[in-house]
């Protein structure tokens, strides 16, 4: 079968005739034979019959005279026939009378006709003479009848043979020549490629039958791979024109890219160095200017040039702040900040870089806690100012955006090697929090939450992109939690050496042991913190959140042997409880340690009289709290008398430590009280000015410099304000700052000069503003500004910008504007 398939079609196709035509022909010569045969035999019994009958009719006078010469005589005469043979007569009692041929039976056989081999017998009765008639005769052989056919059909089945293949051979040609030339046709193309049919296909005359579509479907398959072919080709071509063009741009563009890199490097460079020089050479007459300023704060000077100078001090300490800023900012991005390895107390540094923050908390009336695990080591070496520099920035931050509620910094050991140490350092507040969009932007350089124009914080931005390299510098990352509303928890991790062992066995004893105090403080976490301290020294602390659940405690329990109080509590504050456990003998003579952030103005006297052993400023220490707790235990409560004499200066206790003992209120409760509101007594005849601005400095230095020109001045912190003072009082002139919380000046002088337009008059209105770009100027006077000053403020353009607005806009009613000629 297999070689059948390798054959070629031709081969196939006349195999096919030949086989075909064969078994045709042994089928025919299968059926002639068997038809001859069966005709034979019926010839046979036929000519058989008529023999018998033929001998029956001639013997029948011998077999009645049994004459057996006459009878055999008759049956001689079969030998005419050589098919006969052998024949008997038999008498009318079946002996056997006469005989003829081969062997015949002895007595007349049964009458009939059978068959025995390949001879052919029959018995008759004579219809005359009573006996039987016995022929017998052969029956034609198979294999000779079957030659005489052979020769019969090889004589014609070879010929016609041998025309069939001629004629197939022809006929065959039609079908497989075509065939074979397309099959020719695709191996040529599989070969040489291209789409062309061979010519022997192509000569090939067009026929309907089912070669002739194949042949026209593969003609047209190959004008369709020709066509695409083509397409495609010039689709490449297009293609590599574009590949060229894109990478010659692509070529030109890196390259200017890399030249751009470059500016950008180089720029960047200079802007750095540019920055340093600045921050340096500003820096030095910023130092000349806090020096002398403190110089000056240090002789007699009236009220209110100890307030000027003050003022003074105050903005150029807050510039010098900035100007560290981005010296240190241009530093790191310079990569010129390295990190000092010096030996310190993580406590006591916290402790001193706390103390003025403490400050601001008392202002905002934010509680401001400090937990350091006992497990933080008192000694690392590492940089204490960049440790300072890192947490002021994140607790003053948080200060900055809490207004209620507490801001807390927690401390403890993550990783405590032989030489290393790793402390993580948290801060959370209950602030407006941080959206999540802003989280990752506010640490880059510049980049604060709130960038719009109504801001409400000032800040150059710089802070956190600062702190976040100071703590990579410390091997650290900074992490934010934050949710808009609930407040925000910045925490940071640095490794720091562990400190050489000190010399002898740390204090542990610390005279406190066992000592039962009652600790009073309306916030958990400040009374948890405390309780904490206590345990450190063995000193057991009973808590009540108030002072009422503390007198009860008081009555109810065992005599503490001191009280440790908040002072600021909601329903009754810590003095009040004071004055309480005084009124009781029994309690008049326990140690009472006060606790707040308040360390400003206070009633000294209410404090005299009320006999309190130590009072310290929020957040202290443990080492703060301990000693305080030591001395006030060991001694009795101050008198009232002896209290007044610590009361002038700052007290020290035994070791010298910070905690005051009632210290007299800081400078800072002097301080006049900036809020916008603060409106001067009007003179006689002079233009009222409204000044709008929300930074309280500059506000107060516009006032005065108005006032001291003669005008009447009052004052809005916000757009919102101006607004609404605008409306109540009319003045004659407004000094509008552009970037204002709330309302910002722009959106201010909007909104009064759409009321104007309604119900009258024109208020003039000059910008006061820091914003000196250009095209500031156009803004203003565009959105319907009288006049533009740029801030700092030169007094002499102040003036004639207001009294030039004065002049074409004149108050209805006033009798003298200095300087100015109506
Ligand atoms: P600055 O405070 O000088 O603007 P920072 O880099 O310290 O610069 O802070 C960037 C910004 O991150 C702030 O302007 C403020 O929008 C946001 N931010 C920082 N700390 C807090 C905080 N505790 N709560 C809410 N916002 C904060």
């Amino acid at each position: 079968m297999k070689r059948l398939h390798a054959l070629p079609i031709r081969h196939k196709l006349m195999a096919l005739l030949l086989a075909s035509n064969l078994i045709t022909m042994v089928a025919a010569l299968v059926g002639f034979l068997v038809v001859e045969v069966r005709g034979h035999e019926k010839d046979a019994r036929a000519d058989l019959a008529c023999l018998a009958a033929t001998i029956d009719v001639n013997a029948s006078v011998p077999v009645v005279f049994d004459d057996a010469s006459g009878a055999r005589g008759v049956l001689a005469a079969l030998a005419l026939k050589p098919e006969a043979t052998a024949a008997a007569l038999y008498r009318a009692d079946g002996s056997l009378l006469a005989a003829y041929g081969g062997p015949v039976p002895e007595s007349a056989p049964p009458l009939g006709t059978w068959v025995d081999g390949r001879r052919l017998m029959l018995a008759k009765a004579q219809m005359r003479g009573g006996g039987v008639v016995f022929v017998e005769r052969s029956l034609p052989a198979w294999p000779v009848l079957a030659r005489s056919y052979l020769g019969l059909v090889l004589f014609v089945w070879i010929p016609a043979l041998l025309v069939g293949a001629a004629l197939s051979s022809r006929l065959q040609a039609v079908i497989s020549r075509p065939l074979l030339a397309l099959a020719a046709s695709v191996d040529d193309i599989a070969r040489r490629g291209g789409y062309e049919l061979t010519a022997a296909v192509r000569a090939e005359q067009p026929r309907g039958d089912e070669i002739g579509v194949l042949t026209r479907a593969f003609g047209q398959l190959l004008g369709q791979l020709q066509e695409r072919d083509k397409a495609i080709a010039s689709q490449r071509g297009t293609l590599e024109t574009m590949v060229i063009d894109r990478t010659r741009d692509l070529v030109n563009l890196n390259r200017e890219l890399q030249l751009a890199k470059e500016k950008a490097e180089e720029s960047s460079r200079l802007k750095s160095e540019f920055l340093a020089n600045m921050s340096h050479e500003i820096r030095t007459p910023m130092n000349g200017i806090l020096g002398m300023t403190e110089l000056v704060l240090d002789t007699p000077l009236s009220s209110e040039q100890q307030e000027y100078v003050s003022t003074v001090k105050g903005s150029a300490d807050s510039l010098l702040s900035i100007i560290n800023d981005i010296l240190d900012f241009s530093k790191i991005e310079a990569g010129k900040l390295t990190l000092d390895s010096v030996s310190f107390s993580p406590r006591q540094t916290i402790a001193e870089m706390i103390r003025p923050l403490a400050l601001r908390a008392h202002q905002k009336a934010v509680e401001l806690l400090v937990d350091i695990d006992p497990a933080v080591p008192e000694e690392v070496v590492g940089d204490p100012g960049r440790l300072r520099q890192t947490l002021v920035n994140l607790v003053g931050n948080a200060l900055k955006f809490t207004e209620r509620g507490e801001v807390s910094l927690t401390v403890s050991a993550v990783e405590s090697k032989a030489d290393t140490v790793r402390l993580r350092f948290q801060v959370s507040d209950t602030g407006i929090g941080i959206s999540k969009d802003k989280q990752q932007l506010i640490f880059a350089a510049f980049t604060q939450a709130d960038g719009s124009t109504t801001r409400r914080y000032g800040g150059t931005g710089l802070g956190l992109a600062i702190s976040r390299q100071l703590v990579r510098l410390m091997d650290g990352e900074i992490h934010l939690e934050s949710e808009p509303g609930r407040g925000s928890c910045f925490s940071f991790t640095a490794r720091f050496s562990a400190a050489p062992p000190a010399s002898g066995a740390p204090q542990r004893d610390c005279g406190l042991e066992g000592a039962e105090v009652l600790v009073v403080d309306d916030n958990a976490a400040n009374r948890r913190i405390v309780e904490k301290y206590l345990a450190q020294c063995g000193a057991v602390a009973r808590l009540a959140p108030g002072a009422d659940e503390a007198l009860r405690m008081l009555a109810e329990g065992p005599r503490p042997a001191a009280v440790i109080t908040d002072l600021l509590m909601p329903d009754r504050d810590g003095l009040s409880l004071v004055a309480a456990l005084r009124e009781n003998p029994a309690w008049r003579d326990l140690p009472v340690l006060v606790l707040s952030s308040a360390s400003g103005p206070m009633d000294r006297r209410a404090l005299l009289a009320l006999s309190i052993s130590r009072f310290l400023n929020k957040p202290v220490t443990p080492a703060e709290l301990h000693r305080a707790l030591r001395a006030a235990l060991r001694e009795p409560p101050p008198k009232p008398a002896a209290q007044a004499e610590r009361l002038a200066t700052p007290a020290h206790n035994e070791s010298g430590e910070t905690g005051r003992l009632l210290a007299a209120p800081s400078s800072y409760a002097n301080e006049p009280d900036w809020g916008p509101g603060d409106e001067a007594a009007p003179g006689s005849g002079m233009p009222l000015v409204l000044v709008a601005e929300d930074n309280p400095v500059n506000l107060r230095v516009a006032q005065r410099l108005l006032e001291k020109r003669g005008y009447r001045v009052i004052t809005a912190g916000d757009g919102q304000q101006a607004l609404e003072k605008w409306e109540v009082t009319r003045p004659d002139l407004i000094l509008m700052d552009l970037q204002m919380p709330v309302l910002d000046g722009l959106a201010a002088t909007a909104e009064i000069r759409s009321r104007e337009r309604t119900g009258g008059g024109h208020t003039p209105i000059v910008a006061l503003t820091a914003n000196a770009m250009i095209g500031d100027r156009e803004r203003c006077l565009s959105s319907g500004m009288d006049g533009y000053v740029a801030k700092p403020i030169d007094m002499d353009k102040l003036l004639s910008a207001i009294e030039d607005a004065l002049a074409r806009h004149p108050p209805e009613c006033f009798s003298a504007i200095p300087g100015l000629a109506v």
